[in-house]
């Protein structure tokens, strides 16, 4: 009994720290709209036989990457060579006054880990939203055509506001896809804080009844009653088991 009851209250609080997750991160999403700039972050890799441009963004409660097949701009070129060179040039800059960071391999999220091979795609972003980590996640796909930007396509993502576009950004869109590790650890955080408003308050309230030598269930004075004697107005038998507790989960008054 007990040790079902301590389960359906995690459960409860896993529950409230994941929606509370998820919450926070669309609540992001849809209070502004991404900046691109300033760009933290740099690199490039040949991913699916593509030489890709990467950059970030980052920001407290989003990370916005963009990419690039560099044949954008050097049609024809060989892609191993043109990663080759990209990184000798990041190179260069790293640990400059630039203040950029060279990244050695792609994110753990987004389009460059899963590049599908038949698409158009030449140019896009994901950007993930949520706090502390950004957790929830949509993409952009974008295509060029001769020399010509598309408009964008937007994917894993509900549209709110504006026109997905790969450079500019004055759209807003609810992200779906989530960044498990990150999603996970939000909501392990997110119950612990719920655990901490919803438990701590009855478990006071209880303490400070038995110091109080009043029932701990609802208050009522005890002064002249033995221990052993359940309580006269609510029956509740002081210094049994709170699992005997006849009052709801979580300190409900
Ligand atoms: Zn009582």
């Amino acid at each position: 009994m007990a040790v079902r009851r301590w389960m359906v209250l995690l459960a409860a609080l896993a529950a409230l720290g994941g929606a509370t997750t998820v919450a926070v991160a669309w609540g992001l999403a849809l209070w502004r709209a991404v900046p691109m700039y300033p760009r933290t972050h740099v690199g490039t890799f040949l991913v699916d036989g593509r030489p890709w441009n990467f950059a970030q963004a980052r920001g407290a409660g989003f990370i916005d990457s963009w990419w690039m097949d560099l044949r954008v701009d050097f049609p024809g070129g060989d892609p191993a060579e043109l990663v080759g060179r990209a990184r000798a040039a990041q190179a260069k800059v790293r640990g400059t006054s630039d203040g950029r960071i060279a990244l050695d391999a792609p994110p753990a999220w987004g389009l460059l880990q899963g590049v599908p091979g038949t698409l158009t795609t030449a140019i896009g972003s994901d950007t993930a939203f949520g706090w502390p980590w950004p957790c929830m996640w949509h993409q952009v796909h974008g295509a060029v055509i001769f020399n010509r930007l598309s408009a964008g396509e937007l994917r894993f993502g509900w549209l709110v506001d504006g026109s997905p576009e790969v450079r500019g950004r004055d759209y807003r869109a609810i992200p779906l896809r989530p960044i498990w590790p990150a999603l996970v650890a939000n909501s392990a955080i997110f119950a612990a804080v719920w655990a901490v408003l919803l438990v701590t308050p009855g478990a006071v309230r209880r303490a400070v009844r038995r110091s109080r030598n009043r029932c701990a269930a609802c208050g009522y004075d005890r002064r002249g009653l033995i221990a052993a004697t359940p309580c006269p107005e609510c029956g509740f038998r002081q210094g049994t088991s709170t699992m005997r507790d006849p009052r709801p989960l979580m300190g409900v008054r």
